[in-house]
């Protein structure tokens, strides 16, 4: 999934956690914006210092590609479901608030990626079940017309009456 598909994704998910823990106001709108924020982190492993990290350190020999590779260690679902089980029930107050909305964020890009990304460079489509192994996927081409004609206007359009009811209150 492409980030300017993740985002929206991300708002959608965070305001969903709000609504369902029933948040209301500025603290439904900074769950939302944060899950946004967060949704694009683990594609790290897209950025130009990564890359090159890659490209020096022989992670390879750890077999299956290696953990630094795209849509390797970080997007393994681990991460943020140990940061729910584990470091979520340490938090409280704005804390707890904070980390739930982060989480919710990186958790809502493996579903995307889950669903839109293909296989290639030795790999399979969708996310690591493993740490960075045994991708699983519904392999749909990322950035292709059923993300960007489809999923994405609806994300979009679909915010703004989800914002009104979740943030504000509203009804429809
Ligand atoms: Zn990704």
């Amino acid at each position: 999934m492409e980030a300017r598909t993740h985002v929206p994704f991300g708002a959608a998910c965070g305001l969903g956690y709000a609504w369902l823990s029933s948040l209301h106001g500025l603290d439904a709108a900074v769950v939302g914006a944060v899950s946004a924020l967060a949704s694009t982190t683990p594609d790290v492993c897209a950025t130009g210092w990564w890359r090159s990290l890659d490209r020096w350190l022989p992670d390879e020999w750890l077999g299956w590609g290696g953990p630094l590779q795209h849509r390797g260690l970080t997007h393994w679902w681990a991460i943020p479901a140990a940061g729910w089980f584990l470091a979520l029930p340490q938090a409280t107050g704005y804390a707890h608030l904070l980390l739930a909305a982060v989480l919710i964020g990186i958790a809502s890009h493996l579903v995307g990626d889950a669903v839109f990304g293909k296989g290639g460079y030795g790999r399979g489509p969708g996310v690591p079940l493993a740490p960075w192994s045994h991708h699983v996927g519904l392999a749909l081409d990322c950035g292709g017309a059923t993300e960007r004609w489809l999923i994405r206007p609806l994300l979009l359009v679909g915010l703004v009456p989800a914002a009104y009811v979740v943030i504000f209150g509203g009804s429809l």
